[in-house]
């Protein structure tokens, strides 16, 4: 799909210099948006998000009921933006602090999934499995609530993204449930 007007509807001053932008076609015939003045160009791009699956040792899994846009009141995963100097990874591990109150590192990635947001239009989530080292579990940051629960209770999750990162993983414990009953 292509760029569209609609995606730059919200660019009508440069961060720069404070000048009007105006829609332009570039030389790989993409619609960007450009100063008048200064000619600096902005591109719309999917806002890069980390999440954490974070299981306990009976395969329950960490919710978050969330505080604060986008979705607020509703229940995700642990997850953030990825800040300018830091890696999905670095993202993942404080999040899960910030937000679970326990430490933890990257047991591995998941994978990745766009997911569309009433602020960006889209943001793309990098999915970790993560492995709990410390801490203890309390809601902090913006989180208003964090529990365990289990994949039967589940509440339901409001991010596409999330969605896919959990039957991911449920998929995977269900293969290595049935492999090891054989
Ligand atoms: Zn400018």
């Amino acid at each position: 799909m292509s760029i569209s007007e609609e995606s730059y509807k919200d660019v009508n001053f440069c961060l720069r210099c404070g000048s009007k932008m105006l829609l332009k076609f570039d030389q790989e015939n993409k619609l960007r948006s450009e100063c008048t003045n200064c000619g600096w160009t902005f591109y719309k791009n999917p806002i890069p998000v980390a999440a954490c699956l974070i299981l306990n040792d009976k395969n329950e899994i960490l919710v978050i009921k969330r505080k604060f846009e986008p979705n607020p009141g509703e229940w995700a995963l642990p997850s953030g933006y990825i800040e300018i100097d830091q890696s999905p990874e670095e993202t993942a591990i404080d999040e899960m602090l910030e937000e679970t109150g326990l430490i933890g590192e990257i047991e591995k990635f998941i994978g990745y999934m766009p997911n569309p947001s009433p602020i960006y239009e889209k943001v793309i989530s990098f999915g970790f499995l993560m492995k709990i080292t410390g801490g203890e579990l309390s809601a902090g940051d913006d989180a208003a609530e964090a529990c365990f629960v289990s994949y039967e209770n589940l509440p339901p999750i409001c991010f596409n993204s999330h969605r896919y990162f959990i039957q991911k993983i449920k998929e995977e414990l269900l293969d290595k449930f049935e492999l090891a009953q054989k």
